[in-house]
Formats: structure tokens, C-alpha cells, sequence
């Protein structure tokens, strides 16, 4: 994906009952309601890097901006973040949390493509050990709809179906070729289509969680800046996940079975394996990691990414256990 990559943590607090500013009525330090509140309209992620308390005002439902990353501000005791894989070099993501004392965002770096040179020089997918961690993870089983309102016409409805569902396992079962175990993540459950949309929101030039729900929902989209995947999930405070959406771009260059002479198009499996990693609770790895499922940014022409490498499995190890 080009541009997108963030985390995006919001931490929005939310109303704290009574304001001290009674004390010294028409004081100058009394702030006005805007004032406060961070103004009206979307808040800069920048504003909250340190975490707001905004007494009096909750914050709560707030859109938060990075650029081309938005979120809304989930309740109190709730994180939500936006993350995504795409074409090209850098991405972001980004991450907000509301504690319910104070809201907290955290944008994620715009890692650089990896040189050529790096990439050659990169461990192979059983070697490279590297992962990060959101620090949430699912307890209960994570049931899912597809909505395929929005799937492009060439594509066959039972495929990119069985292509979504594969993927999932991909990533929780931690389908590998490095002879690795069985990941033990809870089962999950294909609940069949839906006409709900994900709760993801893209414009021309950016992408945004909605409102917090609880559903699953799988679809597609016109994602913006070369962007193939965007997953956006929230989570609760002790680190338990409470949903996630993903969407698939609508572009050409996704494709559901490569060419044999192929060029410039991305495998849609693969890249949807890498979207589940996030909503099981997978960060990106950065730059430099080009045979992890995990890496920010995908290599065409190839499907690698619908196994994970040993630092994609041990990612999941470590949150999920295996057999
Ligand atoms: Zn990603």
C-alpha cells in the first residue's frame, strides 16, 4: 500500500463528571466548551499523541485524523486501529484509546520499501524470526460474513469466497512449510453473506474505521494510494479483540489465480491471509522482511504470503499456542 500505514490509537476519554472550573468563574485560564473538546470537527491524531483528558466532554465517537488514516473514537475501556498492506513503499496505520480518562493516539511510522539489495540479502521465509504483536488477541471464536455487494464482476462469487475462507485459515491455523505445528487459535465460523457493509470508510485519498460494532465483516472497496487490504479492529482493555472488518480493494491488480506470464498483479489469497493477521492481532514487521506475510508491503507475482514464514508463525505461537 502506498501512503497507509499506521497505527492509529485512539484513547478517547471519556466524560469525566465535573469541571474545576467552577472555582474561579470568568478565571482566564477558564477554557471554553470548543476549547476543551478540541473543537468541532475531526481531531489531528497529532493532538493526542500524549493522550487528552478532555473533562467534561466526552470525545467519544470523534473522528481522529492522520492524513489518510482516520478512526473513530471507540467508548471508554476500547482501542481501535486501521492498518492495511499495499503495492508500494511506505504505509501507515493508525491507533487510538480511550481509557476513559484520556484518549491516546499513536500513529505509525511510513517505513521505506526495502532496497533491492536488502531484499536480496533477506533472510528466506523459514529463517527471518521477526514479528510484532498488536497485544490483543482473540478468545472466543471470530465469526465472520462476506459481503460481495461491491466484488468486481470478473470475479467468480464461489472462489473469492473459498479464497476468503482459505485465507483465514492460512493465518489461524498457521499454515506453513517450515514444518511447523498446528497453531491452536480458536475455531472460526463462516456465518454466510451479508448486506451489512465492513465498517471501513474510503475516500479518494483516505481510509476510515467507523463507529465501533460487533459483527465480522469481509468486503469490498475502492481503497485509495495502491492500497490492496485495509483491516480495521477493536479491542478492549485487557486485550481481548471485539471485531474486525476487512476490506479488499476493487483493482485489477488483485487476481484470484496468477498468470503464468505475469506482471504488476497481486495474489488476492495472499494478501487477504496477511489482513487476517491483523485481525488475529499481527502488526506490520517493516521493511526488509520480503518472505513474511506480515511485511507491509507485498511482492507481486507470487503467492508466498498464503503460507506464513517461521517469524509470521511464531507471532502467532506466542499469542495463540500451537499443537
Ligand atoms: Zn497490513
Amino acid at each position: 500500500m502506498t501512503n497507509l500505514r499506521r497505527t492509529l490509537a485512539l484513547v478517547a476519554s471519556v466524560t469525566i463528571g465535573t469541571l474545576l472550573l467552577t472555582a474561579t468563574p470568568g478565571s482566564a485560564s477558564a477554557r471554553t466548551a470548543d476549547e476543551r473538546c478540541l473543537g468541532h470537527g475531526p481531531i489531528a491524531a497529532s493532538a493526542l499523541a500524549r493522550g487528552a483528558a478532555a473533562p467534561g466532554c466526552s470525545l467519544v465517537g470523534r473522528v481522529v485524523t492522520d492524513g489518510h488514516v482516520s478512526v473513530v473514537v471507540p467508548p471508554a475501556g476500547m482501542s481501535v486501529a486501521g492498518e492495511g498492506v499495499g503495492r508500494r513503499g511506505g504505509s501507515r496505520s493508525l491507533q487510538v484509546t480511550n481509557t476513559g480518562t484520556t484518549v491516546r493516539a499513536v500513529s505509525g511510522g511510513t517505513p521505506r520499501a526495502a532496497t533491492p539489495d536488502r531484499v536480496a540479502r533477506a533472510a528466506g521465509a523459514c529463517k527471518d524470526r521477526t514479528f510484532h504483536l498488536e497485544g490483543h488477541r482473540w478468545v472466543k471464536s471470530l465469526k465472520f460474513r462476506i459481503n460481495l455487494r461491491k466484488m468486481p464482476s470478473r470475479y467468480s462469487r464461489s472462489t473469492v469466497v473459498k479464497q476468503i475462507r482459505v485465507a483465514n485459515g492460512n493465518m489461524r491455523k498457521g499454515r506453513n512449510s517450515c514444518g511447523k505445528p498446528r497453531i491452536s487459535t480458536r475455531s472460526s465460523h463462516y456465518l454466510g453473506r451479508t448486506k451489512a457493509r465492513p465498517n471501513i470508510n474510503p475516500s479518494s485519498s483516505a481510509v476510515g474505521c467507523g463507529k465501533v460494532n460487533r459483527t465480522n465483516v469481509v468486503g469490498f472497496g475502492n481503497l485509495p494510494g495502491g492500497l490492496l487490504g485495509w483491516t480495521c479492529y477493536w479491542w478492549f482493555g485487557n486485550g481481548h479483540m471485539g471485531a474486525a472488518d476487512i476490506m479488499i480493494d476493487t483493482s485489477k491488480v488483485l487476481v484470484t489465480h496468477l498468470p503464468a506470464t505475469c506482471s504488476n498483479k497481486w495474489d488476492f489469497e495472499g494478501i487477504l491471509t496477511h489482513e487476517w493477521g491483523h485481525a488475529y492481532g499481527l502488526g506490520h514487521t517493516g521493511g526488509g522482511h520480503p518472505h513474511l506475510t506480515m511485511q507491509h508491503t507485498a511482492r507481486p507475482c507470487s503467492s508466498y504470503a498464503r503460507t506464513l514464514g517461521i517469524g509470521d508463525w511464531l507471532g502467532m505461537r506466542k499469542m495463540y499456542g500451537a499443537r
